[in-house]
């Protein structure tokens, strides 16, 4: 391996395929940036762009408006107390888990949790109690799983988990589980909950307070139009001291967000794209009425939509045997799929996939989610 080889220029900097594609990657389509966000990208891309007016502390920036930002737009956008900007959603939940636990304490956590929240668990070296759901084909998690889990805590190491957390939507079948009702079986127990907002902060209307979190975390490039790595983290009041604790050696400087986060050009994209953002929250309804139209087409032609039915957010898993039994007999084997919807410029199903998939009408809007509708029915009626 010699050095020079790693050149973009060399590959003439590599275009980006999905760019102008259609795109229903879940992973992707909350995190397209506003042409605000793209020209914000530009002007403060360089190292450590925002520092030149830094008091010492990210969130104490007046120029750019960071300050009214974090501690005046933020808290009122999500409902809570203190929020503070991250590098992302895994390094919000690995702040509160480390701040609220001790080593060998113990979490709650949904069965169909994100990775990052067991991984950001395991770093914070704390026990994993599971919340089951009822599988195949709804994996509906009931909130009183939270209480069972919390009794199998107290009776195993004498006493409640420091920490429950509910992922809302989880990211494989997005499905939407009572947080309030969650909220209030932790809070008889007085064991704080985490709202794991990833998918929805950004997307839909989330407000903490009204769901009865003391924690939520978003996405900035998932779910906010922003060019991560960056995410949210809201606190209630009662546990912001602990969280944000400062330093006692640097007296300014918050010790689990280890003195600074979000350093230049991420937390200037999450700003440029915000009023684009707090304004699609509110046409959240109909999304929804999208992605269950959009769903109602796709099992019309025989794909079956695990997870809550109807559904109540545009990510969607499907179940394909339709597709699976085609990709049995054709050339081009478990790549087909892949290959029939780039030919008709159609992104975001993983390459290889047939039998299960998921999939985002976020944002897509009913032109485009027609396009991919009939692209589907086309493929079928190809290989029929
Ligand atoms: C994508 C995702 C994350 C990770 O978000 P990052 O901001 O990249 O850390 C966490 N939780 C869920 C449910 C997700 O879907």
């Amino acid at each position: 391996m010699i050095l020079d080889d790693i050149s973009l220029q060399k590959y003439g900097y590599i275009e980006r395929g999905p760019l102008n594609a259609i795109n229903i990657d879940p992973l992707q389509r909350g995190g397209i940036l506003t042409d605000e966000a793209r020209r914000a990208l530009t002007q403060w891309g360089d190292g450590y762009s925002v520092c030149d007016f830094c008091p010492g502390v990210l969130d104490q920036i007046k120029t750019p408006p960071i300050y009214d930002f974090v501690h005046e737009a933020l808290p009122e956008f999500l409902g809570i107390d203190e929020v503070r900007v991250t590098n992302g959603a895994r390094e919000s939940k690995f702040t509160v888990m480390h701040a609220m636990a001790r080593e060998g304490d113990w979490i709650v956590l949904d069965q169909v949790a994100h990775y990052t929240s067991y991984v950001a668990a395991q770093r914070a070296r704390l026990n994993i109690k599971t919340v089951q759901n009822s599988g195949n084909p709804d994996y509906k998690t009931e909130p009183q799983g939270y209480a069972t889990a919390i009794e199998e805590v107290i009776k195993e190491s004498g006493k409640p988990p420091a920490l429950a957390l509910l992922t809302y939507p989880d990211g494989n079948y997005g499905n939407l589980v009572d947080a309030k009702k969650v909220a209030s079986i932790c809070h008889q127990y007085d064991v704080p909950l985490l709202l794991n907002a990833a998918y929805s902060v950004g997307k839909m209307p989330i407000n903490a307070k009204d769901l009865g979190a003391d924690f939520v975390v978003g996405s900035g490039h998932k779910s906010m139009a922003a060019s991560g790595p960056i995410g949210v983290l809201g606190a209630v009041e009662e546990y912001a001291d602990i969280v944000f604790e400062k330093s006692p050696t640097h007296k300014v400087k918050e010790i689990e967000l280890l003195g600074c986060t979000a350093r230049g050009a991420t937390i200037m994209t999450m700003i440029a794209s915000f009023p684009t953002v707090v304004k699609r929250t509110h046409n959240w309804d109909n999304e929804v009425t999208d992605a269950r139209w959009f769903s109602e087409k796709l099992e019309g032609m025989g794909l079956i939509q695990i997870g809550d039915k109807p559904h109540d957010h545009d990510l969607m898993f499907f179940e394909a045997p339709i597709f699976f039994d085609i990709s049995q007999k054709v050339k081009k084997g478990r790549y087909f799929l892949y290959k029939e919807l780039k030919e008709r410029n159609i992104h975001g199903i993983k390459a290889g996939l047939t039998k299960f998939f998921k999939l985002s009408t976020y944002g897509v809007g009913r032109d485009d989610l027609n396009i991919v509708v009939d692209a589907f029915d086309e493929i079928i009626k190809k290989y029929e």
